[in-house]
């Protein structure tokens, strides 16, 4: 590219940026801890949903040393909805972790900012960009779109040469200051313009002369993702355990899906009926009545839950369960 090319190209997206970008109330007030509660509140959820979540979490825990000292169950309570529970687990330890590491100050540099809990290279890249004017591409889903029409890229999208190459040609054209604006120009243009899915408002993008996928027609075919795995099919019984009209829980290890969760008992496979006496046994009581349930499905990304469901009334404690009342 040349480098009169790659002087237009971001003067062209910043004067876009300046007349469209979206007010959202992150921008407001950049400080380096409402960004990254805003990173990772949006990883996986739209911005319509985060706005509200975004504002309670703050007017409870307004600054990263009140997220420190805050309970972890506070923290959860405060996600509850938006799904994902290890991104405010990682939050918190982070900012414990930066309470006392780092003074109670964030650090600065997109490498420092990955030493920190739940921080990955996309989101310690937008944080050291918006906040610290640092020089770096943040990589995600909007920008390697937006690069693999623009540069008409025909390889898997999700791999780690497609992120390579996408970061290679961003800082061919990132300008030297207003690194932050140039970030948030190209997640607005590929969020607002450069669409995911459908086609893309090539009239009101600011690079139209300048993109591959445009003159060749293929915008709807770029980015190119490979077929993903099937997803394996796990087959569960959910116990709902009464005991003097409480209901059992248990709470998920720490690590792995779901990490820490409360879940109702449940085991692998579908147990019948006459299986029920030996489970229930083994852990520490007995059913005076059972009934079944209709069967559920839950679907994740990898895996999809096909359950079977038992409710069942006990009179010895479940030793291990943590009760709730119903
Ligand atoms: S011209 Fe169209 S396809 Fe190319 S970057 Fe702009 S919106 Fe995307």
């Amino acid at each position: 590219m040349k480098p009169l090319e790659t002087n237009c190209l971001s003067t062209m997206l910043l004067d876009w940026y300046d007349n469209n970008g979206r007010v959202l109330p992150w921008r407001t007030d950049p400080s380096p801890y409402h960004v990254w509660l805003s990173e990772i509140m949006l990883q996986q959820t739209r911005v319509e949903a985060v706005r509200d979540y975004y504002k309670r979490f703050l007017d409870a825990l307004p600054t990263i040393e009140a997220l420190a000292k805050a309970d972890e169950d506070l923290c959860t309570k405060l996600w509850q909805g938006l799904g994902y529970y290890s991104r405010v687990r990682n939050l918190h330890r982070a900012a414990l972790q930066i309470m006392e590491e780092h003074g109670g100050v964030m650090p600065q540099s997109s490498r420092e900012l990955q030493n920190l809990s739940g921080v990955g290279p996309y989101t310690a890249a937008a944080i050291a960009s918006i906040c610290f004017d640092e020089r770096i591409p943040a990589i995600d889903g909007n920008l390697l779109r937006v690069f693999s029409r623009m540069t008409g890229y025909d390889q898997d999208i999700k791999s780690n040469a497609a992120k390579s190459a996408a970061r290679d040609y961003y800082l061919q054209i990132f300008p030297q200051t207003r690194c932050g604006d140039f970030n948030q120009a190209l997640m607005d243009l590929g969020a607002c313009v450069c669409l995911p899915a459908g086609a893309p408002h090539c009239a009101d993008c600011p690079w139209q002369n300048h993109c591959r996928a445009k003159a060749d027609g293929t915008c709807q075919e770029l980015p190119f993702t490979a077929p993903k795995a099937k997803r394996t099919i796990e087959h569960k019984t959910v116990f709902l355990i009464y005991y003097h009209g409480k209901l059992a829980l248990r709470r998920r290890p720490d690590s792995g899906l779901l990490a820490g969760l409360y879940e109702y008992p449940n085991t692998d496979g579908n147990l019948t009926e006459s299986e029920l006496p030996d489970y229930l046994h083994a852990l520490g009581f007995s059913a005076v009545r059972v009934r079944s349930l209709p069967a559920a499905k839950h679907i994740f990304s990898h895996k999809e839950w096909h359950m079977t469901g038992w409710e069942i009334l006990c009179l010895f404690h479940p030793v291990g369960f943590c009760k709730i009342h119903i």
